[in-house]
């Protein structure tokens, strides 16, 4: 450790890196529409009429398009104002200072934004029982909350015929509450069509971007793999986004990733761009990253047991995080998984400060990547945008620069 410390002190000279492609059209599309994608221009189309939720963006938003709704991220709530809505979340509803900043955040936002144009939220009983209770609470605020029943299978073998009919009776009951009348299946089987179409783009640009590490920066990465969800609002154009990215990549020669940087896999969401910076200027190359899942759903079933099944197997595989609970255990394995497959030097795993789930995700992958001899570290961060302290970024350089 003290030679690492002597290496940082005295900076190396700087390696050749290749430039993320500045005058990408695909990479500039994607931050365009992220760009648009605000809290404004949401509560914008609520005010114009349009039927607008909290939440339902995850495993279910084929079913919450075909009932013409527009389903929005949570993440919204805590874009701008983190620390305000958080104060309030403290001193109003005494939550205590070290517990998660998301939680904090979006009770703090609902309460304070209480005249806002979305007062439908949607919420999976199987996700995190924190948010359940923020939800719970904000009924108070005026807030119209309806939680899918809590279904949660571990393996495959729990994927039990009783608890996929439980689901698609819920699926059923949502589809009244958002729209007055039974679901239309055939627009839901549209739906996954078009959600599959652009999770198939989406797995192809992650397979090429694997070859190409150095193209797609980290926080770009990121703005990916949240389109990958609601397309910022507009799947086509995400997809068309995409689709150019894939061909900017499919255009490029494929070499050997030069010897200078440091492959890894990164786990969990990173949300701050200094972290991602500082990985970066330390010539780590992120060649894998295991943040949400990566299941295609089942054209063949019926629709509304597809999107049953699909979230059930997600649970058993450890994916789509806290959103659908269960993965909490898995997320070692396909991290794992990630580290052969890549042949990565080492794991940067990252959790949010706070959160239950996160901190014993992470010490399962503690245990099982030291038992397995993998180096890995453990970050944890939180919802808001000031720089991470100067501690968090040297630990990151500190840690690549102990596997050049
Ligand atoms: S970070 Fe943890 S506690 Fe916070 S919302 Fe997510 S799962 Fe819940």
């Amino acid at each position: 450790m003290t030679e690492v410390l002597d290496r940082l002190a005295k900076p190396r000279a700087s390696r050749k890196r290749t430039p993320t492609a500045e005058n990408s059209k695909g990479l500039k599309a994607i931050a365009a529409l992220a760009q648009n994608y605000s809290y404004a221009q949401i509560q914008a189309e609520a005010a114009a009429g349009k039927s607008v939720i909290w939440g339902g963006f995850s495993w279910e938003s084929p079913l919450i398009y075909a009932c013409d709704t527009i389903p929005v991220c949570i993440d919204q709530l805590w874009l701008d104002k983190s620390r305000e809505s958080e104060a309030i979340a403290e001193d109003h509803f005494q939550i205590p200072g070290e517990f998660c900043s998301m939680i904090k955040t979006v009770i703090g936002r609902l309460h304070t934004d209480q005249g806002n144009n979305i007062k439908r939220i949607l919420h999976f009983g199987s996700g995190c029982e924190p948010i359940h209770a923020v939800f719970e609470l904000s009924k108070r605020d005026g807030y119209d909350v309806q939680t899918i029943e809590t279904v949660s299978s571990f393996t495959n073998e729990e994927k039990r015929p009783a608890a996929i009919k439980i689901l698609v009776s819920e699926l059923q009951r949502i589809a009244v509450w958002l729209s007055g009348k039974p679901v239309d299946e055939n627009r839901v089987a549209e739906e996954i069509r078009r959600k599959n179409s652009l999770l198939r783009k989406v797995h192809k640009l992650f397979e090429l971007r694997g070859k190409h590490p150095l193209y797609i920066s980290g926080l770009q990465t990121l703005l990916i793999f949240m389109g990958s969800m609601h397309g910022y609002g507009d799947l086509e154009a995400f997809g068309k986004a995409v689709d150019s990215l894939i061909a900017e990549l499919e255009a490029l020669e494929v070499k050997p990733l030069d010897s200078a940087y440091i492959p890894l896999v990164v786990a969990g969401g990173v949300g701050n761009r200094r972290l991602l910076e500082a990985i970066e200027e330390s010539n780590g190359a992120i060649v894998s990253w295991v943040i949400g899942g990566d299941l295609l759903y089942d054209e063949n079933l019926p629709p509304l047991e597809s999107l049953a099944h699909y979230v059930l197997d997600a649970q058993g595989r450890g994916d789509l995080g806290e959103m659908v609970g269960a993965s909490v255990a898995y997320r070692r394995l396909r991290v794992e998984d990630e580290v052969r497959r890549t042949g990565a030097r080492g794991i940067i795993s990252s959790s949010i400060i706070g959160c239950p789930y996160a901190s014993l995700m992470q010490q399962l992958e503690r245990d099982y990547f030291k038992a397995h001899s993998v180096p890995l570290l453990a970050l944890e961060t939180d919802v808001h945008k000031e720089p991470p302290t100067e501690e968090q970024i040297m630990r990151v350089k500190a840690f690549i620069e102990m596997l050049a």
